[in-house]
């Protein structure tokens, strides 16, 4: 019969390295969790129908302006436009440009003359006419 003595005795030593050998926390531990995560961004895809890019940026931006006002929490300045079936060439639905005291414009994307901040008499600035 086969002594496995020394096998065994090398097994548990091993198994008990891994849980705390000479180290004052064990090496196999569960995951440490600080506290809760911090928010992360998503993103919601909708789909409507419009007769053409033009039509459809429109209706776009509309929407988003609609959920904006019902939802403030959105972040309206990340809402973006893309054909249904080519989600990787979305564009900008907004301009985004941050302004002197860190607020960014709520105007269209390539709108012309200067950014304003959102709201009814919002900060303008830039290189308008
Ligand atoms: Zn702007």
């Amino acid at each position: 019969m086969r002594d496995d003595r020394a096998a065994h005795r090398r097994h548990r030593r091993a198994v008990a390295g891994l849980r705390h050998g000479d180290r004052k926390e064990p090496l196999i531990a569960p995951a440490r969790r600080a506290g809760a995560r911090p928010p992360r961004h998503f993103t919601v895809h909708l789909g409507f129908e419009a007769a053409d890019p033009t039509s459809a940026r429109e209706l776009a931006v509309a929407y988003a302006e609609a959920l904006g006002l019902l939802r403030p929490e959105l972040a309206l300045g990340a809402a973006a436009l893309s054909p249904a079936d080519a989600w990787h060439r979305a564009e900008r639905l907004f301009c985004g440009a941050v302004g002197p005291d860190g607020e960014r414009c709520a105007d269209v994307a390539g709108h012309p003359g200067f950014h304003h901040a959102p709201g009814p008499g919002g900060l303008g600035w830039g290189d308008g006419d």
